[in-house]
């Protein structure tokens, strides 16, 4: 019998474009002439609506799987392409997530055994949580996408899931694999995108996808529409990346062995961040060895409640968005971005509400 390749997209931060990537992706592979499913797992449910589907209508969804409901069959729903299925969901499924009466991690397993030789991918957009469904999803599944934007603080986060998907190959599914990092959201304009690239690959080299997803305003527009970027725009730079994604998805399968992610995924969790709340320890440092190389003022918590536009006048716009509520300032000067030390700055209502320091050590 045929094996399809499950593939769950996910990543516990919200935001980071796992959505958009589970149904441009999906959709994608359908128009390369693969028969997909793409499944909803996460409460939200905004695969099911941005396919179109009124979760309002919905008899059965995947929730009646988690309920022991054996037919999974039924929970099939067509969507606008003709090589892509789907099985929706609506927001009963968060009932789910604090039920601890559930306790199958194999549920998702079992139920999708039954059906999967009718496709060659599976594809399942998880939720921003490392809660019960993501885990039966990681179960289920051969490997996951990390959608990761381009930003300083992409990394946040990564070493606890890539510490959740080791113990899932430890305790249930040793064959689980990462099918690669996705750097989304891109701009190539900002400076600071393309410096968060270079230096990713440099770390995480073959985990990373060559396929880099632009953003693109017809990617968030064609959701509200209830359909895939092909059908909303062919023509955009969106439709292109998931088309590209998709092709190089394919080409990693027919290799025969690609990422070794036992040992790099032990390299990378040994070197993950290490996090230093800003204390009053730190004012007590030289701070000359931290070479700043524009603060005027050495006193960090003075930048509290500041406005984005005094931080500017004292340390510079640097790598930093406007529109961000996250602005990070290098204070050393090493070679590596893991190895430099980083003041991060977090602002409320435009202005300084937290102040960090943060180390990236990486070995
Ligand atoms: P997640 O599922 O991880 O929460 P989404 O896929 O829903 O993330 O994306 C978050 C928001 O960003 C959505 O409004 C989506 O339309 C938008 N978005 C995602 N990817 C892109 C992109 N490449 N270009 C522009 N907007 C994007
Ligand atoms: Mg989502």
């Amino acid at each position: 019998m045929p094996q399809p390749k499950i593939i769950a997209v996910a990543n516990q931060k919200g935001g980071v474009g796992k959505t958009t990537t589970a149904i441009n992706l999906s959709y994608a592979l359908g128009i390369l002439d693969q028969k997909v499913l793409l499944i909803d797992a996460d409460p939200q449910a905004n695969a099911t609506s941005g396919l179109g589907i009124l979760t309002t209508n919905l008899k059965s969804s995947i929730v009646n799987l988690f309920q022991g409901d054996d037919d999974i069959t039924q929970c099939v729903l067509e969507t606008h392409s003709p090589n892509l299925k789907i099985i929706p969901d609506y927001i009963r499924l968060a009932e789910l997530e604090i039920n601890v009466q559930n306790t199958n991690v194999n549920r998702l397993k079992e139920a999708l055994s039954k059906i999967k030789s009718d496709y060659d991918y599976i594809t399942i957009d998880c939720s921003p949580s490392l809660g019960y469904l993501t885990l039966n999803s990681f179960v289920a599944s051969d490997s996951i996408i990390i959608p990761v934007q381009c930003e300083f603080f992409a990394l946040d986060g990564l070493s606890k899931l890539l510490s959740t998907v080791r113990s899932v190959q430890k305790s249930f599914n040793p064959d689980l694999d990462i099918e690669g990092i996705l750097m989304t959201m891109h701009d190539e304009r900002l400076s600071h995108n393309n410096h968060v690239i270079r230096e990713l690959k440099k770390h995480f080299d073959d985990l990373i996808f060559k396929t880099i997803i632009k953003r693109n305003i017809s990617l968030s527009e064609a959701p509200s529409f209830g359909t895939s970027v092909f059908d909303y725009k062919a023509s955009s730079e969106g439709s292109t990346n998931y088309l590209n994604l998709s092709r190089e998805i394919m080409k990693n399968q027919s290799l025969e062995k690609r990422t070794t992610l036992g040992k790099e995924l032990h390299q990378i969790l040994r070197d993950t961040n290490e996090n230093v709340s800003f204390s009053p320890t730190f004012k007590e440092r030289n701070l000359d060895t931290f070479k700043p190389f524009s603060f005027k003022d050495k006193n960090f918590e003075k930048l509290l409640g500041n406005t984005k536009d005094e931080v500017i006048s004292q340390l510079g716009l640097v790598y930093n968005d406007l529109h961000s509520d996250v602005w990070m300032y290098r204070i050393s000067e090493k070679i590596s971005l893991f190895k430099k030390n980083y003041l991060y700055l977090y602002f409320e209502k435009n202005k300084v509400k937290h102040i960090q320091l943060r180390r990236f050590k990486y070995s």
